[in-house]
């Protein structure tokens, strides 16, 4: 590669970082509680696949836009996402949090009451695509954020959309992952990431957009807005 070239490059990743971690201290300052639920990811040897401060910061935003009360999160890991998520809540808001992994839930749990969160914030244990359809009798759910298994995202699509009201938000995190959704893949999960992106991009029940939010750009969400009502959206 041409001299000039990688200058640029080294360049663009230099002001990646630097507009990464400015913003991050000017929005997403972290407090003792979440800087203890990063802290138990690696005290339990979990995978560190929590998402970034201004992520968890975006949450809030959209949670308290559509004037979220009632969040569902699928893929808890150690609860940090859930701690931005709880701290949207108002008076009487809930979260609940799907978890495959009973040991990633007790985490959750500990970082839920270490941040205080614990009257507001759940955590159910088993497969979402198990857990999903019992949530029915609860529903609706003003903001669903997806964030577990890449390949399982269009059946937790297909849920957020029966569970989701009317004005409500879907996120789904990861769906930019450095273009690689937006190319032929033979991984499962990759594929799925496109899949989401192509049907959220063209369902006219949802409004959306891919917000590149992470990695100085290069991942972020699918965010959706509902338009029409839960009941004309189940298949
Ligand atoms: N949202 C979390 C955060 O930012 O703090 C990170 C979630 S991590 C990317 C994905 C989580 O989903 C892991 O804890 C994993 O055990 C969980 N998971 C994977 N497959 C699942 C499934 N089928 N049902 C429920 N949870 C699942």
């Amino acid at each position: 590669m041409e001299t000039d070239e990688l200058q640029l490059l080294r360049e663009q990743a230099a002001a990646r970082q630097f507009i990464d971690s400015e913003f991050t201290a000017l929005f997403a300052p972290e407090d003792e509680a979440l800087r203890s639920a990063v802290e138990a990811i690696s005290a339990h040897n979990m995978p560190q696949i929590a998402i970034s401060p201004l992520r968890g910061r975006m949450l809030q935003v959209l949670a308290l836009a559509c004037g979220a009360r009632k969040i569902l999160e699928i893929g808890a890991l150690a609860g940090y996402s859930g701690i931005w998520l709880a701290r949207s809540l108002p008076p009487g808001g809930r979260l609940i949090s799907l978890e495959v992994s009973e040991q990633h839930a007790e985490v959750a749990r500990a970082s839920f009451a270490r941040a205080g969160v614990s009257d507001r914030a759940e955590v159910r244990v088993g497969p979402a695509q198990e857990l999903l359809p019992i949530l029915t009798g609860e529903a609706p759910f003003d903001l669903v954020f997806i964030d577990a298994d890449k390949p399982g995202y269009l059946v937790y699509l297909d849920w957020a959309l029966r569970l989701t009201r009317m004005g409500g938000i879907i996120v789904a995190d990861n769906c930019i992952r450095r273009g690689s959704p937006l190319r032929q893949s033979d991984d499962p999960g990759t594929a799925a990431l496109g899949e989401y992106d192509r049907r959220v991009a063209h369902d006219p029940r949802l409004v959306s957009v891919a917000l590149p939010i992470a990695e100085g750009g290069l991942d972020g969400f699918a965010v959706s807005v509902v338009v029409a009502p839960p009941k004309a959206t189940a298949s």
